[in-house]
């Protein structure tokens, strides 16, 4: 590889003003819908960089048609995306790149959990603490400063890199869908989520659901002339694990962890009944139902329906009263680039150069924009950064800030390799 020799060092040079930049980007709040200070904080640092910066509203009348298109609830009229463009000069070969962020967070629970201020930025023990200091703006940071560093070594891309600083994935996705509806593309993503600087290019979906089963109620002391929804919808419950272990039985797939938990089926909220003595009319339960890489999100939906339908069939009550299966909010294709891409070989093949080690690649159960790069706009995609995503939407949230280093030196290196020169 023809990596720029200094590269390392002039990251490690950067140091300070990288973990500066971040405490900043941490303590500028953005829970969703308050993304704007962060929003500025980001478009004037590229612009800074001499960055073709331009600020891309989300509006929901351009991306209601869209079929990735989800009304996540928030504002439609001040949610702003930042997309920074270092062009490329076009000369010998060479490959685009989107470094792909998100800045919207979630909510810090029980404030009294945390031992700082969510949005204090306290360094300790060589790591940063604070609310979206994991996920996901220490890996935005590092995608930024890759950049940056490249610029102070006098290095120019061949082709176009775009930072991409979005909002609104925590809650289904509509900054990215902004910038692939309004035509930003490149020929890969690194989505900078926070990976322990892992290559985890598959993903599992999720959809969500309610199921409504109705009973009849009448006084307890006359049990046998109702019917207990919640009764009933125990059968339901049991049909649908027994769907969940079949499904995980039936697939394989080497990237996960746990061949048990790829697309796990959730009841997440139940409610049911009105009083203790009288038998209960109504159930409703609303879940999360996993899909499988490489299943469609209506595959996914008839597979549970099914399910439902035959356990219904089965029950005289439910026969003549079916359950209710409604599909809302958030809904998840899952989505994967194959391992064997050149993309892949060559972001792991540079993680290895860099840090040392073999890289590890990994598929991920839980939702992120990458499905709609890799469904929607079709454009090979991973995620990749620093932290750990056991430590996302935790108390006491924090990045290893020598991890957010090394994070920077990868990125920075791979512009080099894939972007050209
Ligand atoms: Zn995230």
């Amino acid at each position: 590889m023809n990596t720029l020799p200094n590269l390392s060092h002039a990251v490690d040079a950067a140091r300070d003003d990288l973990i500066a930049f971040l405490q900043k980007m941490v303590q500028a709040s953005s829970l969703p819908n308050h993304e704007h200070d962060v929003q500025n904080l980001i478009a004037q640092k590229l612009r800074s960089m001499g960055l073709e910066v331009e600020i891309v509203p989300s509006h929901f009348d351009d991306l209601r048609n869209h079929p990735a298109f989800g009304d996540d609830g928030f504002s439609p009229t001040e949610r702003i995306n930042v997309v920074g463009r270092w062009r490329g000069t076009g000369a010998g070969d060479g490959h685009s790149l989107i470094l792909n962020g998100h800045v919207d967070v979630v909510p810090v629970g029980d404030l009294t959990l945390w031992d700082d201020s969510p949005w204090g930025a306290v360094i300790r023990d060589g790591k940063m603490f604070g609310r979206g200091s994991c996920d996901m703006k220490a890996g935005l940071c590092a995608g930024i400063f890759a950049v940056d560093v490249l610029q102070r070594l006098g290095y120019t891309p061949a082709r176009d890199v775009l930072i991409e600083s979005v909002i609104g994935e925590e809650s289904g996705g509509i900054g990215t869908l902004t910038t692939i509806v309004k035509g930003y593309t490149a020929d890969a993503v690194i989505l900078l989520e926070p990976t322990r600087l892992e290559l985890c290019p598959v993903q599992s979906g999720a959809l969500t659901f309610r199921l409504t089963v109705t009973g009849r109620s009448i006084h307890a002391a006359m049990k046998p002339y109702g019917v207990s929804a919640i009764e009933k919808f125990a059968l339901l419950l049991n049909a649908i694990n027994q769907l969940s272990d079949e499904r995980h039985r039936n697939f394989k797939h080497e990237l996960y962890e746990d061949p048990n938990n790829i697309a796990p089926i959730n009841i997440g909220t139940i409610r049911g009944g009105e009083w203790h003595s009288t038998v209960p009319e109504e159930v409703v339960a609303e879940g999360r139902m996993g899909v499988l890489p490489g299943e469609s999100n209506e595959a996914v939906r008839n597979a549970f329906e099914a399910a439902i339908q035959l356990t219904a069939e089965s029950d005289p009550w439910l026969s003549q009263h079916p359950p209710r299966v409604e599909w809302f909010e958030g809904q998840f294709e899952s989505g994967q680039t194959p391992l064997d891409h050149p993309f892949l070989q060559k972001l792991g093949a540079v993680h290895q150069q860099v840090t040392g080690s073999a890289p590890v690649f990994r598929a991920v159960t839980y939702g992120s924009d990458m499905r709609l790069f890799t469904n929607h706009a079709k454009i090979p995609s991973t995620h990749y950064g620093p932290g750990d995503v056991g430590m996302a939407h935790a108390v006491n949230e924090f990045v290893p800030l020598d991890e957010v280093l090394t994070a920077t030196k990868v990125v920075a290196t791979m512009i080099t390799e894939w972007c050209g020169k």
